[in-house]
């Protein structure tokens, strides 16, 4: 099975992933951690990128698309794949299916801008894992640290106000016609998911997936 998952920042396409992952055993493929990642080690990539991701702002089509195929060349192709946070613009999405990755469903996560602006100001995220946390919604065990490891967490930078709104321009503007794009190649399943907890949530993806 592969999927993407889409939908605006702060939607849960992380958290619904660890569930998938959790369940399934299928790998988790987050642009955003990948790149998250490349700037903590101080890779050649990460020096470049770290100012434009505290911004919010998007790093360009073609770095994202060379990271991602590298990433992909390693997996087994009948490997169960999630794709969160790519495609994020036209260009990519066409490159994508121009690629002829086999995508069974697409999964659009569909919150109101308010409520996602609450859940991103309040996440707190263990970056070597990715494991994202919510200070009211999904607290960690002790304040601060992560359940597993307990290492601490951190605040994102592009996950306080002024970076909250660039990236929710930029969702609308760069990626919300990507659904389009998509929806001529693939199933898309848009699931209505305001208000609904990481459960019941995780209760609707399962459905749309025929799980
Ligand atoms: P995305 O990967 O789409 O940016 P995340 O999975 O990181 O989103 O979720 C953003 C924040 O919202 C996190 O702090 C997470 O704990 C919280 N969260 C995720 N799903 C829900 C939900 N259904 N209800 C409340 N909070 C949620
Ligand atoms: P995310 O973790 O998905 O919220 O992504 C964090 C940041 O990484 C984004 O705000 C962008 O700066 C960058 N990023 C992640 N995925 C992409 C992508 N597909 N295209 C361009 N930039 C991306």
């Amino acid at each position: 099975m592969k999927i993407i998952l889409f939908g605006a920042p702060g939607a849960g396409k992380g958290t619904q992933s660890k569930l998938l992952v959790d369940r399934f055993g299928w790998s988790h493929v987050s642009t955003g951690d990948m790149l998250r990642e490349a700037v903590t080690n101080k890779t050649e990539v990460g020096l470049k990128i770290e100012k434009m991701l505290g911004l919010g702002q998007l790093v360009s089509d073609d770095l994202i698309i060379d990271i991602l195929k590298e990433k992909l060349s390693k997996f087994d192709p009948n490997q169960g794949l999630i794709l969160d946070g790519f495609p994020r613009t036209v260009n990519q999405a066409e490159m994508l299916i121009k690629e002829h990755l086999e995508v069974n469903h697409v999964v659009y996560l569909k919150v109101n801008e308010k409520e996602v602006c609450q859940r991103l100001s309040g996440r707190r995220v263990h970056l070597p894992s990715g494991r994202v946390y919510h200070v009211d919604y999904n607290p960690p065990l002790k304040a601060g640290f992560d359940d597993v490891t307990g290492e601490p967490l951190i605040h994102r930078k592009d996950d306080y106000p002024e970076q909250i709104k660039l990236r929710f321009d930029l969702f609308y503007q760069e990626t919300m016609p990507v659904l389009d794009v998509l929806s001529k190649e693939y199933v898309v399943h848009t699931l209505n998911i305001s208000n609904e907890d990481v459960q019941s949530v995780f209760k609707k993806v399962l459905n749309a997936l025929d799980l």
